[in-house]
């Protein structure tokens, strides 16, 4: 399963300090707010950023393996088309709501801007905890779900990937029901499939890897050599465990990763590459734990108020807030998961001068190389996992760049700079195509 794949920690800590949760949709509204700010964006474009183009909800009927029939409720939310298809995850998840589709399919909509891809943004997702269904039940609750939103995607139209709960078995279900319809085999309908039937080698890992990316150019910018740096993770997915394995063969010490039942911690660093992601065995860190009593064990919300030199959030959204941005020791924050800083952490962090660098640019290497494998199935053309690899550092390498520039420029944040970024862009894009009719 793609990025933030675990369940959420415990729900006190997805709220904000005035004890209410703060959406997704707010958060991404009160950055737009704020992002816009740095720019002369137009009254009309920014208000209709606001808002999604359409919200498609769904009843999806399951008959479950009892032979009873079960009702589940599925959303495609699509943000916003001006520079391309939509483009964005599929969730599955208990918590996924039609605000938070919206709230996620606005960063879809920002981080291909970002990575300056043809493609506009949306996010969407069933109300279901995947892991109470056999794998039958989630391969006909997949396809069922995909002829109810069949209309509304496409290769050219709306292009969902994995998110939390969904990987690429589920994305070959979505691909399977689609063409059967259509009466031809469209590979191009979604991202992050297997490589056997037109998935891009290299998918799976591509968010993480961009992590680890953007981390090392971050670091160097800051002069701190990746041999000298201690990394926190939350998080042992494929975001987690990819931009850990990866920060640790570049130098860095990984002191410190977690899964949902809690961290473990060692000052000397632990050996990442030894230890099974989520995805390949899902409580490993809990295994190594028990195995080796010599480790400290800590609980997610100590492994945010590390003393480290990076922290990096990967698995759900909401986890760093008004109530712990304090007690944050880390000298810099790289967003893994979509959404793991509220609007009221950012600021604390502004303050205390902790870089953090946002989702919508640390995590894009996952679109990225959608992006890539998109290309290879209109074009029919298989990258090698080197051509994959090679193009996928430099995007993030020039992403990383422009960004960079608009922080120095402006001297704002890095969240700030990325939605400078993004928005200039999808504001030029609206100002050029004009409002019809
Ligand atoms: N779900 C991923 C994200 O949040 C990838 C989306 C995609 O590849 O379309 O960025």
């Amino acid at each position: 399963m793609e990025s933030d794949q675990q369940s959420p920690p415990a729900k006190e800590q997805r709220r904000s300090s005035n004890g209410a949760a703060e959406s997704a949709l707010e958060t991404a509204r009160r950055q737009l707010s704020r992002g816009s700010s740095h720019l002369e964006l137009g009254d009309a474009v920014r208000e209709r950023l606001r808002h999604p183009t359409t919200v498609h909800e769904v009843t999806v009927p399951l008959e479950r393996d009892d032979g009873t029939v079960e009702m589940f409720t599925g959303y495609r939310a699509q943000h916003d088309s001006v520079r391309g298809p939509y483009k964005g995850g599929l969730r599955y998840h208990p918590d996924v709501t039609r605000d938070e589709c919206v709230g996620l399919s606005m960063w879809m909509t920002w981080k291909c801007a970002v990575m300056d891809l043809p493609f506009g943004g949306a996010k969407g997702g069933i109300v279901v905890d995947p892991k109470s269904l056999s794998e039958g039940e989630r391969e006909r609750l997949t396809r069922r779900f995909t002829q109810e939103i069949r209309d509304v995607i496409g290769p050219t139209r709306d292009i969902p990937a994995p998110d939390m709960g969904t990987d690429p078995q589920t994305m070959a279900w979505i691909m399977d029901a689609y063409s059967m319809q259509e009466g031809e085999t469209i590979p191009g309908v979604v991202t992050g499939k297997p490589p056997v039937i037109g998935g891009s080698h290299g998918r799976e890992e591509a968010p993480g890897r961009s992590v680890a990316i953007v981390t090392r150019e971050t670091c160097d910018y800051y002069d701190r050599p990746l041999s000298e740096t201690t990394v926190a993770v939350q998080g042992f997915g494929s975001v987690g465990a990819n931009a850990a394995r990866l920060l640790q063969e570049w130098g860095a010490t990984i002191v410190s990763i977690s899964d949902v039942n809690g961290a473990i911690y060692d000052a000397d660093g632990f050996d990442v590459g030894a230890i099974p992601g989520h995805d390949e065995e899902p409580e490993a860190v809990t295994r190594y734990a028990t195995e080796n009593s010599d480790v400290t064990r800590l609980s997610n919300e100590e492994l945010l108020a590390l003393d480290v030199d990076v922290l990096i959030p990967a698995a759900v959204g909401n986890v760093l807030t008004a109530d712990n941005a304090d007690d944050v020791r880390a000298d810099l924050v790289v967003e893994g998961a979509n959404g793991p800083t509220t609007f009221a952490a950012s600021a604390i962090f502004e303050e205390r001068e902790i870089p953090v660098i946002p989702d919508i640019l640390a995590n894009a290497g996952g679109v990225t190389v959608s992006y890539f494998e998109w290309l290879q199935d209109i074009n029919r053309r298989r990258w090698t996992l080197e051509e994959v690899t090679t193009e996928l550092e430099s995007e993030m390498v020039r992403a990383w760049n422009v960004v960079r520039e608009e922080v120095d420029r402006r001297d704002v944040t890095w969240r700030d700079g990325a939605y400078v970024v993004a928005l200039s862009r999808i504001d030029e894009a609206h100002e050029m195509r004009g409002l019809w009719p």
